[in-house]
């Protein structure tokens, strides 16, 4: 069996499949300009009279709008990026003494993160209305951090059960968090070409969700305030987000993950400047992924598509520019390693990903 593709196996001259995919239980409702009715519909579909709001400060403004038809039980406005473990604790006491049956979510994937983190401890159902591209409303992954150390999960009980999509609600977003947001969904897309559960279903999810962010990027860049970059990004988010959660975490997340948990680096920019280093790493032993790639980009060359994808969008480049401190790459290396997918199509050491570190935290041509 080829690294990071578990899914032929060789009997004798014939080359079979050998996969399982597993698709999301899970309502999603496009409704660009239209959230406020939309939500209200899938509260009385869903039959719930105890609504707790997850909504932080951005969030908070923009579900008053959303949540006007809704009667609301209580709010939860302390949202944390990556999810500490006393954020989630005090939201799970807010929710267990409204007697929540349904979390309604508005915000980035941190609101959405604190959301799972009260249903994976309570059961409660979510309602998801993302106002970024992060993607987190279509996993079922949840993420809590605690002494440095992000850990994550996958349980069912988390993904919501219903998302609402509303590009008007993302045209607040700014440019460059945009652009770093969208690239997050990129970095979902790639990764899940080779992550442990990879397979040719959600390889077409990847490859669609690569084309249309590559398609809405530079639209979204030049107009921001106009619907249809960011109605595009949150397609492509969604395709993203689902090819994702069938493959799995691969390398590039496991990096990321450890970087955003040991340093509180802000999350899609440190995927905007890691995703090329990974793909780089990655190319020589994942030939076939790469080519998706770069039919996806409509380039011949991945690496460098995705390179000028990102420079021309004028995302970070650099881990030194989020805040990484230089003299720790090493260590975080052997923390990569340890969780790093055994299956990674090119093998990984601790000294191969710290030399990837370093040229991700200086901005180096990834290589
Ligand atoms: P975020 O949710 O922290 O949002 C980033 C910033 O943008 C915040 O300051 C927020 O207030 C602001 N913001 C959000 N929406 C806005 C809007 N419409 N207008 C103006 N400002 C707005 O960041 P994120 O990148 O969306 O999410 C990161 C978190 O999500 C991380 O903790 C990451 O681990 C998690 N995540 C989880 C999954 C998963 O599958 N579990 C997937 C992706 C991300």
């Amino acid at each position: 069996m080829a690294r990071g593709c578990r899914t032929r196996r060789t009997t004798g001259l014939t080359v079979v499949w050998s996969f399982a995919q597993n698709n999301l239980e899970q309502r999603v409702r496009f409704a660009t300009g239209g959230a406020r009715a939309a939500i209200a519909e899938e509260i009385a579909r869903l039959g719930a009279t105890r609504v707790v709001v997850i909504a932080g400060a951005q969030g908070a403004m923009l579900a008053r709008e959303v949540l006007l038809d809704v009667e609301v039980a209580a709010t939860v406005d302390n949202v944390v990026m990556h999810t500490p473990v006393a954020i989630a604790e005090a939201a799970r006491q807010v929710a267990l003494e409204a007697g929540a049956d349904l979390l309604v979510s508005v915000g980035g994937g941190s609101t959405t993160g604190l959301a799972k983190a009260v249903a994976l401890a309570l059961g409660t159902p979510i309602l998801a209305v993302p106002t970024t591209y992060a993607g987190s409303e279509a996993t079922p992954v949840w993420g809590l951090t605690e002494a440095a150390r992000k850990t994550t999960g996958v349980d069912r009980r988390v993904l919501p059960r219903v998302v609402v999509y509303d590009a008007a609600l993302t045209t607040t977003l700014p440019v460059g968090m945009s652009i770093s947001s969208g690239l997050n969904a990129v970095a979902h897309c790639v990764d899940a070409l080779w992550a442990p559960n990879a397979n040719p279903i959600n390889a077409v999810l990847a490859q669609e969700g690569i084309r249309a962010a590559a398609d809405a990027l530079p639209r979204l860049h030049a107009r921001p305030w106009e619907l249809d970059g960011r109605e595009r990004m949150l397609y492509a988010a969604y395709l993203a987000a689902a090819a994702f959660a069938a493959a799995g975490s691969g390398l590039h997340h496991k990096i990321c993950h450890v970087l955003g948990g040991r340093y509180d680096l802000p999350h899609a920019q440190t995927h905007a400047v890691v995703l090329p280093h990974v793909l780089a790493y990655n190319r020589p032993h994942a030939v076939e992924q790469a080519a998706r790639v770069a039919a996806a980009l409509g380039v011949a060359d991945a690496v460098e598509g995705l390179t000028n994808l990102t420079r021309g969008l004028g995302a970070p480049t650099t881990l030194r520019e989020l805040g990484m401190p230089g003299d720790d790459l090493a260590t975080a290396a052997a923390a990569i390693v340890a969780v790093a997918p055994s299956n990674n199509p090119t093998p990984i050491t601790a000294d191969t990903i710290a030399r990837l570190l370093e040229a991700a935290w200086k901005g180096a041509e990834p290589a």
